[in-house]
């Protein structure tokens, strides 16, 4: 049996499969304050625009910026209004951009699974802006399932 948080955020982890971009996949669940899903998202191009599996590479890896809008932001837009006062479920810390929409749409808790590395300053700022405005924000990674001998069953 595993709590709600972990939940959604393991169903995050399979929205995220449906990632279009070849740098990073990245699934996210919205839901009410009642734990009832509202709308998912994943990071992917934009619509009719070609993704990174037409152009055979991210674009990151030449220097540019990936066309993939960001799994909260796709997941927001189809939560519209309904967001209000929900909660952001996200499988990567969220980037500083994402984290400004999310103030804006209500959300009032945030849970993410894997913490982003690449830069400490900007991730301080998400922390911070969101604590500032009263947004719950709360690190809680996924445990690797135990896959070892499952075949005794003790039921
Ligand atoms: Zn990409
Ligand atoms: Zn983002």
């Amino acid at each position: 049996m595993i709590n709600a948080e972990e939940y959604f955020l393991k169903i995050a982890q399979t929205v995220s499969e449906q990632s279009t971009c070849l740098d990073k996949a990245v699934g996210c669940v919205i839901t009410s304050a009642d734990n009832q899903i509202i709308a998912c998202g994943y990071n992917g191009a934009p619509s009719k625009v070609a993704d990174c599996r037409a152009l055979l590479k991210c674009r990151k890896e030449y220097g540019q910026s990936c066309l993939a809008t960001h799994a909260e932001i796709n997941a927001l837009i189809k939560a519209g209004e309904r967001a209000k006062g929900g909660k952001l479920f996200v499988t990567l810390e969220p980037c500083f951009e994402c984290a400004k929409a999310i103030i804006n749409a209500g959300i009032k808790q945030v849970f993410y699974s894997k913490r982003n590395n690449k830069n400490m300053v900007y991730k301080m700022d998400v922390k911070s802006i969101l604590e500032y405005v009263g947004i719950t924000y709360i690190y809680l990674p996924l445990e690797e399932k135990d896959n070892g001998d499952n075949s005794i069953c003790n039921n």
